[in-house]
């Protein structure tokens, strides 16, 4: 069975950031440091950090001094100003492509136009953006697309940072039957377009593809979806440990890929399982 492995397969920029002012910040003696939420979505390394003395906070009012890690996914401004007058210092480890994202959709709001967010509501990274706006922003993804829109006269659009390109452009597509005037401002991060083009041509080639990463990973879950939009068996995993024998039964040729926020640790022991059934 030949093994191949998508090279940009893992860490991306923004997490590799995050997790160093993380574990700097942790360095510092007797003092409390949180991430409001994971700091990525994987268990394993989240684990990995907690040893470190990174702890995940759900709420910033646990919070009495210490620093707190904003997430590459960037936070809600509402966030910031409670943290105001707090002696708690703010590390903030917002990925440059989701400040990019944030900055764009602030700057349609203030030269007019009704701020749309194609991703997922309930994502932080599209909650944070939706923020700069004052909360304006409409958010759509895939369901919302297919019902009926109201008509604006002039709609600004940005993308989550790490949304498909041809769901962008199924989006933009529908919004411009609904407007005079549209304004599209691609704030897809390159890391991920080129995560999921190099997956999905692996897909199109092998007899099976294996997804790393963590099953609450947006960017992670996506790239599996693409490999089974071209029709390849598909299974996602989060460590080598989900693996199962039966699915490589008579299969020539496999497929590796990865979320962003999946370590190179985690992959290598993945792949050396797949090897192990050779
Ligand atoms: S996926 Fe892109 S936007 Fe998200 S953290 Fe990584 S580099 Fe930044």
């Amino acid at each position: 069975m030949k093994i191949y492995v998508v090279k940009q397969a893992g860490f991306c920029f923004g997490v590799k950031r995050a997790i160093k002012l993380a574990c700097d910040a942790a360095e510092i003696k007797h003092r409390r440091v949180y991430t409001l939420g994971p700091l990525i979505h994987n268990p394993q390394v989240v684990e990995d950090l907690e040893n470190k003395g990174v702890h995940v906070i759900k709420d910033i009012r646990g919070i009495k001094t210490g620093a707190l890690i904003i997430r590459s996914h960037g936070v809600h401004p509402k966030i910031l100003k409670q943290l105001k007058g707090k002696p708690v210092e703010v590390v903030d480890a917002t990925c440059p492509f989701v400040r990019k994202a944030q900055r764009k959709a602030k700057l349609l709001y203030d030269q007019g136009y009704q701020v749309v967010v194609v991703g997922e509501a309930d994502h932080p990274e599209v909650q944070g953006i939706v923020g700069y706006v004052n909360d304006s922003a409409m958010v759509i993804n895939h369901t919302r697309m297919k019902s009926k829109m109201d008509r604006f006269k002039k709609l600004g659009v940005v993308a989550q940072t790490t949304l498909s390109i041809d769901v962008f452009k199924q989006a933009i597509g529908r919004l411009v039957e609904n407007t005079e005037e549209l304004k599209v401002c691609n704030t897809i991060c390159h890391a991920t377009a080129r995560a999921q083009k190099a997956t999905s041509r692996l897909a199109g080639k092998v007899d099976m593809m294996i997804v790393v990463g963590g099953h609450n990973s947006a960017n992670t879950s996506r790239l599996a979806k693409l490999c089974k939009e071209y029709g390849t068996p598909t299974h996602q995993v989060e460590t080598e440990k989900g693996l199962q024998r039966l699915w490589f039964k008579n299969i020539n040729s496999v497929g590796v890929t990865a979320g962003t926020s999946t370590p190179d640790w985690l992959i290598k022991q993945v792949v050396e399982r797949i090897k192990s059934y050779n």
